[in-house]
């Protein structure tokens, strides 16, 4: 009956802001020992204060954080008077910190798991690369914002994940902790839905998830559940 878990990545298989804010200060230094100028004048907030700032004068690449990041440095480095700036060098710096991730305790060992019952993939409006994180060999593929062109709650996402797993969106549950993007988005395109509530916040309001779990230990006690009809 269910055949494939998707899942969200950042903020539910690991915590995303220590890791970003990492990256955001190694590319900091590194831009004050080949850019100076650049650090001079944008702290790190303001740098990615840019990015929020781009999105919203161009919402047709709002979804792509890559590319958002790579033109604020691009335009920090043009109002610095840097005209040969190496935007992909910079990003490349950021990215590889990005992806320094340290998964919730529970999280491999829950996956690996799974994945032996359960076909997996993941779902992220982020850049994280499931390869350099080391979770490719638990999913059977990932997409993301920047693939797809849309980011969740938009149905595309979701849609393209059920037709890759050759799956109806009533055999596939989607596990994440955004209320909007993960529960609604996936509710949205038919799925099942497990909202991950680590930190114990109030649902927002709108229709609930299916299940609501703290930690990723607890769903295959929400799954069994399921597939018994007890739940
Ligand atoms: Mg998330």
């Amino acid at each position: 009956m269910i055949k494939a878990i998707t899942f969200d990545l950042d903020d539910t298989l690991w915590d995303v802001w220590p890791v970003v804010e990492r990256a955001e200060r190694l590319l900091h230094d590194w831009l004050a020992a080949r850019y100076p100028r650049i650090p001079q004048r944008f702290s790190p907030l303001e740098l990615r204060e840019l990015c929020g700032e781009i999105a919203a004068a161009r919402p047709e690449i709002a979804h792509d954080r890559t590319r958002l990041r790579k033109d604020a440095l691009q335009l920090a480095a043009t109002w610095t008077g840097y005209l040969d700036f190496d935007a992909d060098a910079a990003f490349a710096v950021f990215y590889i910190a990005r992806n320094a991730v340290e998964l919730f305790a529970e999280v491999r060992p829950t996956l690996e798991r799974l994945a032996q019952r359960y076909t997996l993939a993941s779902l992220s409006n982020g850049n994280a690369d499931v390869g350099l994180i080391g979770l490719d060999d638990v999913f059977s593929f990932s997409l993301n914002a920047i693939e797809t062109g849309v980011a969740k709650p938009e149905p595309l996402m979701f849609e393209l994940a059920c037709r890759q797993l050759n799956a109806r969106p009533g055999q596939v549950v989607h596990v994440g902790d955004d209320p909007e993007h993960d529960v609604r988005g996936a509710a949205n395109a038919g799925m099942r839905t497990v909202w991950v509530n680590r930190n114990g916040r109030d649902w927002p309001g709108g229709l609930r998830a299916d299940a609501e779990i703290g930690s990723l230990a607890e769903l295959e006690a929400v799954l069994v559940a399921w597939e018994t009809g007890s739940g």
